[in-house]
């Protein structure tokens, strides 16, 4: 008793004002949203989550 555990500040790796402007990330098969990153503000980026990632690279190995 006694210690507190507060390990979930948010603002402590914020050092940037730049950090308030975040990139999303999701994925464009899926729709998962896989990161957020300082970037352009409300730019959507779209990438591949593992998942899709794998299986697209399994479709073009098989070909079509
Ligand atoms: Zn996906």
């Amino acid at each position: 008793m006694g210690q507190q555990q507060s390990s979930n500040s948010s603002s402590d790796a914020t050092s940037e004002p730049e950090s308030a402007e975040l990139m999303y990330v999701k994925c464009s098969v899926c729709g998962k949203w896989m990161d957020v990153k300082p970037g352009h503000l409300n730019y959507i980026s779209h990438s591949l989550c593992k998942t899709c990632y794998d299986s697209e690279m399994r479709k073009l190995s098989q070909g079509s």
